[in-house]
């Protein structure tokens, strides 16, 4: 990031002023290094954990520099991290600017309460109980136009699409007032605005009319999908997951692709077979194809959209510039399988109060249930796809499901068969122990409920683990095992091996290093990764499963999932054609051996420090 903002104020050394787009993470270095006058804080989600920190960690490191700032700070007033961050700041201007994504703050960062979201319209906005609430703002957007006391009501025209467009636009024009602009006037110029970077662009391939739009987070997701989804045109999606991108894609489970089922998408970029799984489970008919460009000249007649990752929207469009002529080819696409979960999917975790405590929670008795335990505090890493993942493959083989998605502000379901618990960040973990710690889940436990555990959710399933500040805190005890804080944090691809040879993948991000009782099996030997940190992964007890794997790890491992239905089930399960699932295993076990997934520093610096040894000794 140094890099690019150096080489972009060197690109014009007499330039009388200079706007640099920051990622989140440097904000506190480029406030350090620029002395800037303004600040413009858009907004603050979960985007390339294995990266950046978790978010939680960044609005504190955003709040710390922020604290004595000299700049002018203009803020979203709408976004609760974004406000937590800001309020410190000497001199802020307030907007409510809006956003789609609240994923990543329905707990209070400063006390990790829930927060109150008051339902649109209503112009209330969030509060939590500890007294942070959305601040009084100067300027609201308001159906397109930005609105305030001082200014009145000053209609945004612009030439690119999008309601994250117009809030943006809105803030950057309150921004430029304090460099001497006038609103109206930065507002005026910004209607002749076509394209940010080649971002909705428009271009013409094979005689085609094609659009290309970058979307690298769920949240860039989450406001991209309004644009797209109504209409029924084919689109292209390009995952990558090189450095800029991010190397764990466990985030497209966090995206409501379910939307799309109307279009014929097709998934490319190096991590197409990712995609295809999310796609399969969305019950979206798709194609896989390598090569983006073949893919926007194979697909249909009419006009396409490309969608891209960070990486993969830069190769697109490069591709295009360059006019390479394309092949067209007629495929056939991967049909939807009947069956798949239309009533709840992964990217619609947190069902409305009425439905939750409604038709949700009604019990059928004949039904599998299936509960995702407290996705509000562990849905971090996309584990929630665990849940969608077991309800699809039960109903594909007719079984009928009921999948509960269980916020922690209501009591978490009694009598389901499977229970699914997710990673998360270090406060709402230990937020999620104490809700648990009630007993709902010992309950279920004792009753003989399947239960699989990701990362944080199986560190509180153990008997101790560590909070935010390090303070040894108490889990469930459901597994004899205990996990204490390592630096540094294991972060990376990982492959298992279980004792009858059987070989799951997956992706690991956590500090904690976890250490088994007597007699507690683990799910088996790690090369690569880190897992509990000492050469194996994971803890095995009765219907119990914790494991470190992201992956989602059921998504990536089909054997894995049929093995917990089996446990519920009891009797032989029909097979699935997983040929999406064998392709993806095939190709990230490949990609491991091969050398060809990156090692971080901090996993070098764990080598070097002979984790190997250990690693490979088991
Ligand atoms: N907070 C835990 C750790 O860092 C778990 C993180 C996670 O769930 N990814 O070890």
């Amino acid at each position: 990031m140094d890099a690019g903002l150096i080489s972009a104020l060197a690109s014009k050394p007499s330039a009388r002023m200079a706007v640099l787009e920051v990622d989140e993470a440097h904000l506190p270095g480029a406030l350090r290094a620029t002395r800037a006058d303004v600040v413009i804080l858009l907004n603050l989600s979960r985007d390339q954990l294995d990266r950046t920190s978790e978010v939680r960690m960044l609005a504190e490191r955003w709040r710390d520099s922020l604290r004595n700032t000299t700049a002018h700070v203009v803020a979203n007033s709408d976004d609760p991290l974004v406000t937590w961050a800001a309020e410190v700041a000497p001199d802020v201007t307030w907007i409510a600017a809006g956003g789609n994504w609240h994923e990543d703050a329905y707990h209070c960062p400063a006390c990790d309460a829930r927060i109150t979201f008051a339902p649109a319209p209503s112009k209330e906005g969030w509060s939590c109980t500890c007294g942070l609430r959305r601040p009084a703002a100067e300027f609201a957007l308001i159906e397109g136009d930005l609105v305030s006391d001082r200014t009145g009501r000053l209609p945004i025209r612009l030439s690119i699409p999008g309601r994250f467009n117009l809030a943006n636009a809105a803030m950057a024009a309150i921004g430029a007032e304090y460099l001497g602009s006038s609103i109206e006037g930065a507002l005026q110029a910004m209607s002749e605005v076509g394209e940010i970077g080649g971002r909705f662009s428009a271009h013409r391939i094979n005689g085609r009319a094609g659009s290309l739009m970058l979307a690298k987070n769920p949240a860039g997701w989450a406001e991209l999908i309004d644009l797209v989804a109504p209409g029924t045109s084919p689109i292209v999606i390009g995952i990558n997951s090189r450095l800029a991108d991010g190397h764990d894609p466990s985030w497209l489970w966090d995206v409501p692709f379910e939307r799309l089922s109307a279009h014929l998408v097709v998934a490319t970029g190096e991590r197409r077979r990712d995609l295809a799984v999310r796609l399969l489970h969305a019950g979206v008919e798709h194609l896989v194809l390598d090569d983006p460009l073949g893919a926007l000249a194979t697909v249909g007649s009419g006009p396409i959209e490309f969608i891209g990752n960070y990486t993969a929207f830069q190769d697109a469009r490069y591709a295009i510039r360059r006019g390479r002529p394309v092949e067209t080819a007629t495929l056939t696409p991967t049909r939807r399988r009947p069956g798949a979960d239309e009533s709840a999917s992964a990217g619609e975790k947190f069902p409305s109060a009425a439905t939750r405590n409604g038709a949700r929670q009604r019990h059928t008795q004949s039904r599998l249930r299936i509960v995702v335990v407290h996705p509000d505090l562990l849905g971090t890493y996309g584990d929630g796809g665990n849940g969608l993942v077991l309800a699809n493959r039960a109903r594909w083989r007719g079984i009928p499901v009921e999948l509960i998605f269980a916020p922690s502000d209501v009591p978490l379901p009694r009598d389901a068969d499977i229970y699914c618990l997710g990673g998360g960040e270090d406060g709402p973990q230990v937020r999620a122990a104490e809700q648990l710690g009630h007993g709902s889940l010992a309950d279920a436990a004792g009753r003989g409920a399947t239960i699989l555990a990701v990362c944080a959710g199986y560190q509180i399933l153990g008997t101790t683990f560590p909070g935010p500040d390090g303070k040894v805190t108490p889990g469930l005890g459901l597994l004899d095992v205990s996990t204490n804080r390592a630096e540094p944090r294991a972060v990376g691809d990982v492959i298992v091996r279980d004792r009858l040879g059987r070989v799951a993948t997956g992706f690991e991000n956590h500090a904690g290093r976890t250490s088994r009782g007597p007699g507690v099996e683990s799910l088996g030997s790690v090369m690569p990764g880190i897992g509990n940190g000492e050469g194996t992964d994971g803890a095995r007890s009765g219907r119990i499963l914790g494991t470190y794997l992201h992956g989602p790890v059921l998504a990536r491992n089909a054997w894995l999932a049929d093995e917990l239905l089996r446990s519920v089930i009891g009797s032989a399960l029909a097979p699935l054609d997983d040929e999406a699932e064998e392709i993806l295993a095939r190709e990230r076990i490949a990609a491991s051996t091969s050398g060809r997934v990156p090692i971080g520093e901090a996993r070098r610096r764990l080598l070097r420090q002979g984790v190997r040894a250990v690693v490979s000794g088991k």
